[in-house]
């Protein structure tokens, strides 16, 4: 089996890309290094079974030889990029999606689209199920992101409806670990960074809203079992283990040891107030249920963590 992953130099897509090597698959990534890093693939430097092409998919895909699936992960995924890169975020939703899809239906290869949770924007009902049409503010600092993603499932669906292309469509609920950046802007590694490093916890607002936070292997498992299904409607992916921004806060002090404190600064805008996946459907879909606790899922971030601070001070 030949896979493509778009994306695959950065956090879930260079994970995934392991995966798929571990289970025998050869893989081209396509990745422009916008928020990824050549460091997350290096441990597959040298076998011929891994290539790397530094290419915006925005542009026109050439690939050489039969591809039997397109894995396309490629986006921007941190608030604070979205505020950064608002037009290259819309490109990749939009114009990147396209360019994946076109290039599966050249292929004949079957498909899997990285959404996300953000697609039901800021929600009015909890917990999150796949028919649920969102809330979402097109013109917030968030709606680059959001309505990129939400074109890139219509023409994923266009795609399969219209073309007969094989497709799935995961959207991802928070998910963290190890190969986050330090400095992604994300909560996970802003409050593991700031603990370690004793400095005050940034809390938006007063941290009363929610997420839910799925450690990348138990999501990637996921992936990898929807990958081996025909099941071409969205299903979520995460955890149901809900908790406040505040009490994750928390969590993290306690977990590192710290001695950090908590400083509330102003709340970010169109911040969804709550998020939680119902996974009624990856439940029955895929026979799977995540199985790390946030705590053992922390712990295992943090030691990362730990390790990145000491080779950057050093
Ligand atoms: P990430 O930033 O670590 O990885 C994204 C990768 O895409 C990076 O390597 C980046 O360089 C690459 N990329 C971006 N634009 C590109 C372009 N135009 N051409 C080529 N490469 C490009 O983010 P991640 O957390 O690993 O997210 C991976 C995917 O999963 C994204 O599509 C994201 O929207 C989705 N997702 C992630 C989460 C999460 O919590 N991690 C949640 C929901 C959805
Ligand atoms: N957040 C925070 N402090 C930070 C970073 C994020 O309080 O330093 C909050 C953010 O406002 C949101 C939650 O943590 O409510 C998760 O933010 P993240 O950027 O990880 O992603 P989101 O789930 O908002 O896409």
């Amino acid at each position: 089996m030949r896979a493509v992953v778009t994306g695959g130099a950065g956090f879930l897509g260079s994970h995934l890309v392991d995966r798929l090597v571990k289970e025998g698959w050869e893989v081209v990534i396509i990745d422009n290094l916008i928020t990824g890093s050549t460091e997350n693939i290096a441990q597959h430097a040298g076998d011929n079974r891994v290539k790397f092409i530094k290419q915006d998919v925005t542009e026109f895909l050439f690939i050489e030889g039969p591809v039997d699936f397109i894995f396309h992960f490629a986006s921007p995924a941190s608030p604070v990029d979205f505020v950064r890169f608002p037009i290259p975020v819309l490109k990749v939703g939009a114009l990147g999606t396209h360019k994946a899809l076109g290039l599966a239906k050249a292929k004949g290869s079957k498909f899997m689209l990285a959404s996300t949770s953000e697609v039901y924007g800021d929600p009015l009902v909890s917990p999150q199920s796949e028919t649920y049409w969102g809330n979402v503010n097109p013109i917030g600092p968030r709606g680059v992101y959001d309505e990129a993603k939400r074109y890139a499932e219509a023409m994923t669906m266009a795609y399969h409806n219209f073309h007969g292309l094989d497709t799935r469509i995961v959207r991802f609920f928070n998910t963290y670990g190890p190969r986050m950046r330090l400095d992604d802007g994300r909560v996970v590694p802003n409050f593991i960074k700031q603990a370690i490093l004793g400095e005050p916890l940034t809390v938006y607002g007063d941290g009363s809203h929610t997420r839910s936070f799925g450690y990348y292997d138990d999501i990637l498992e996921a992936v990898w079992r929807l990958a081996n299904t025909q099941f071409f409607e969205p299903v979520n992916i995460g955890t149901t283990e809900e908790r406040t921004v505040l009490q994750f806060a928390k969590l993290v002090i306690q977990i590192t040891g710290s001695k950090s404190e908590i400083q509330h600064l102003d709340a970010a805008i169109d911040d969804p107030k709550q998020r939680k996946p119902d996974l009624t459907r990856a439940n029955r879909l895929l026979d799977w249920h995540p199985t790390t606790s946030t705590e053992e899922g922390l712990r295992k971030s943090i030691d990362y963590f730990r390790q990145k601070l000491n080779t950057s001070a050093s």
